[in-house]
């Protein structure tokens, strides 16, 4: 019986043992992002919320954490993930039908209950769209319902048009919602917004008294987002950011103290936290 043989995850229990799932979709969404589709191998699916994370064992190689980019209750359980290292190679490339490792769900989500009425705006930089997906279909799907909000507003921004993931989701949710697209730097055949994704917070259509705002990206465009809406009129406390991508995550339970920040253990008291939690350790700390 090897690692990845589904019998040896029945067998055992534990916070620390991976369940057995297979990859039964893959999507290439840039040149080193890819989608991956799992389904348990055990016919279990895996309840979480959007926002959380799993840690995903590529056997083997080793284990990391990766947010889950599907909604819940909606197919195949998905991750987005960026080739940086020795272990997002080994997931970036692994075949149709191949085993992997799965742990979770951890972490605090994006609290959509609290969206009842708002002005939801999701601005995302990069691959940090990945962790938001399911909150935005789960927020289009709510719409104009007396528990959803009233308005969904996406704001996007990548490097280059290449880096731009998700596009098939992108043009979905701009027949439902008010999205905007940007890039740092264009290239031949891209007649869309060129410039930071703070731009679009400026034009963007929403009122900053009903505002409700999740903010994942790269750590500088997450400072200058926040500060493009709070000069909006947003209410600090009505925004709510995803920090960590990277920390050094290892048990996700809030054991073993890697991921420790100043007060905060980020895989349980985050990932997605309040600004006003955040913002000193914008202020002080590398998210
Ligand atoms: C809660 C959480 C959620 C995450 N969600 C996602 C996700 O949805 N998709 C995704 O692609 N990644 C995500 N990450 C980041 C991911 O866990 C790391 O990229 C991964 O651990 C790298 O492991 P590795 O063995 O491939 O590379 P390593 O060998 O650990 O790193 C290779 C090189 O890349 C650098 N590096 C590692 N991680 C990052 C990073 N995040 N950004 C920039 N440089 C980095 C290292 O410093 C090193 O130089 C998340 C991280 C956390 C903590």
């Amino acid at each position: 019986m090897t690692l990845a043989d589904p019998r040896l995850a029945a067998s055992t229990h534990g916070p620390f043992t991976p369940s057995v799932f297979h990859v039964v979709g893959r999507a290439q969404e840039a040149p080193d992002v890819v989608t991956l589709a799992l389904e348990s191998a055990e016919g279990r699916p895996l309840p979480f919320k959007p926002g959380q994370f799993n840690m995903l064992t590529a056997f083997g190689v080793g284990e990391v954490p990766i947010s889950i980019s599907s909604r819940p209750g909606h197919g195949p359980l998905m991750h987005t993930i960026r080739e940086v290292g020795a272990v997002t190679r080994a997931l970036c490339r692994a075949a149709l039908g191949s085993p992997l490792g799965v742990r979770g769900p951890f972490g605090t989500d994006w609290g959509l209950d609290d969206f009842a009425q708002s002005d939801a705006v999701v601005v995302a930089g990069g691959i940090g769209l990945a962790p938001l997906r399911g909150a935005v279909q789960a927020l289009l799907d709510r719409a104009g319902l007396p528990m959803g909000p009233r308005r969904v507003v996406v704001l996007v921004g990548a490097r280059t048009p290449d880096q731009l993931i998700f596009k098939r989701d992108l043009e979905d949710w701009s027949r439902r919602g008010q999205v905007a697209v940007t890039v740092d730097m264009a290239e031949e055949g891209w007649e869309g917004n060129v410039g930071v994704v703070t731009h679009l917070v400026d034009q963007a259509a929403f009122d900053p008294n009903r505002a409700m705002a999740l903010v994942c990206g790269p750590e500088v465009m997450m400072r200058f987002a926040i500060q493009a809406l709070i000069e909006r009129g947003v209410l600090p406390t009505s925004i709510r950011l995803r920090v960590s991508l990277e920390r050094n995550m290892q048990c996700g339970t809030g054991l073993c103290g890697h991921c420790q920040l100043g007060p905060y253990i980020l895989c349980k008291s985050g990932p997605v936290v309040t600004y006003p939690q955040a913002s000193r350790l914008l202020t002080e700390a590398e998210l």
